[in-house]
């Protein structure tokens, strides 16, 4: 995305302005705002849990509601019938990924679906069945991967292979994704890796590593969790085989909500591909005949297993309503600059008189990251962090010296960065 980057200020006045130009500026309110010694923090964790929707409550108090006023029957006749709620979510899931509408569906959690869509799309034999991932993945990804090889029968040291940062160096070379793909090429299975990386922020280019993994018959997935709801996707036009994500981090839907995947059509509209199977993915017609023998609805639809958790759904729902309304495009826009107005904060503190210094491992080319900054405190610790908490910034802490900050453009605001350098200044002097 070509956006100019204005001169920055650190200074109040500057960051109000920014965000009286902002034109997402009216989505902050719709968002409950923790408070921390009574006052609103400064929340910079919706890489990891995204804030409430104030809609949320509503929305779940109308399938209790509901439920109460019909149970059963809540099914067909609910405001937003049960039987057919996750319909409601398609369009926004689809719009949001880059899909099309058949290509996408909200099911179980994660780490679940990741298992599902592996029982789908890695299906190793004796020649193919290496997998290439990134070295620091998530770790319920590296469990997820580790089990999968066990549970074919093969040893994870024969079936992973982990590309990882150069010496010396934080972020992953594109170009070592690609000679991997290259190198292991007749048995190589499946490249799956994260869209962005949740520990250095990383942004994968995520159609040109589907486009070589395709180029030596191997198939690509990814795990979207710290990449919908943060950066533009388009899924169906890169070619991807298949993905997965979570809602609860950019996607303000709650702990532990809904997760939801795509599958290329290619793959979904094909009744053959081999899946793990439930009575929600049969053809929705004949469900309730319970007859023998499964036979799927066509596309992602097709993969569901059990019948759709109403209560998480429902906050889902209003949460996508929020980012469609906003329009990724727009969320986007915003969020690189307020991401590289908090870069413009670090290295600004990096010019005050003091020992610590900060030195951010996210990458600095806007196409290579999101909104997220991932920063090594040098020569300072863990007092650092624990000073901001005291403070009423809310961050997140990897041993052993790195912060985690996410910007949010859909609540964020830059008067928030300005007020975080602010604190940050007068605990390092
Ligand atoms: C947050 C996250 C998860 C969490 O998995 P759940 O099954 O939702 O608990 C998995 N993978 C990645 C890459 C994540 O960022």
């Amino acid at each position: 995305m070509k956006i100019s980057i204005p001169e920055f200020k650190f200074d109040e006045l500057f960051a109000k302005r920014m965000d009286e130009q902002d034109p997402l500026n009216k989505f902050r309110s719709q968002f409950q705002i923790p408070e921390i010694n009574a006052k609103e923090c400064l929340y910079f964790t919706g890489n990891s849990l995204g804030l409430m929707p104030k809609k949320a409550k509503e929305a779940v108090d109308t399938e209790l509601n509901d439920w109460g006023t019909w149970g059963v029957e809540g099914h067909f006749h609910a405001k937003h019938p049960w039987f057919s709620y996750h319909e409601l979510l398609t369009e926004n899931l689809a719009t949001l990924s880059g899909s099309k509408n058949h290509e996408v569906v909200a099911m179980n959690g994660l780490t679940a679906n990741l298992h599902f869509l592996f029982a789908s799309f890695y299906r190793p034999t004796a020649k193919r069945f290496k997998i290439i991932c990134e070295k620091k993945a998530f770790p319920s990804d590296q469990y997820m991967l580790e089990s999968q090889a066990i549970h074919h029968g093969l040893k994870p040291s024969d079936v992973i292979i982990e590309i990882g940062p150069r010496e010396g160096q934080q972020l992953i070379g594109h170009e070592d994704i690609y000679k991997a793909i290259e190198k292991h090429g007749d048995e190589l299975a499946l490249v799956f890796i994260g869209g962005v990386n949740y520990y250095s922020g990383q942004l994968f280019d995520m159609k040109s590593i589907t486009s070589h993994a395709h180029s030596v018959g191997a198939l690509a997935g990814f795990d979207l969790a710290h990449a919908f709801g943060n950066v533009e996707l388009a899924l169906h036009d890169w070619e991807v085989d298949f993905a997965a994500w979570c809602s609860y981090k950019y996607l303000n839907s709650g702990p532990g909500s809904i997760s939801g995947v795509f599958i290329n059509e290619k793959h979904g509209l094909d009744p053959d591909t081999p899946r793990l199977s439930g009575w929600w993915g049969y053809d929705k017609k004949k469900r309730f005949l319970m007859d023998d023998g499964f036979q799927a609805i066509p596309g992602a639809e097709g993969w569901q297993l059990s019948n759709a958790p109403i209560l998480s759904m429902a906050v889902h729902r209003v949460a996508l309503d929020l980012h469609c309304s906003a329009s990724m495009h727009e969320l986007r826009k915003k969020s690189i600059l307020l991401t590289s107005y908090l870069e413009f904060i670090f290295k600004e503190l990096n010019n005050a008189d003091s020992i610590i210094k900060f030195e951010i491992i996210t990458p600095e080319e806007i196409e290579q990251r999101g909104s997220q900054l991932s920063v090594i405190v040098v020569g300072g610790g863990k007092d650092i962090f624990d000073a901001l908490s005291n403070e009423g910034v809310v961050a997140d802490w990897r041993e052993p010296n790195v912060i985690r900050l996410a910007p949010v453009p859909i609540y964020n605001s830059f008067s928030d960065v300005f007020k975080f350098g602010q604190l940050l200044k007068k605990i390092i002097l």
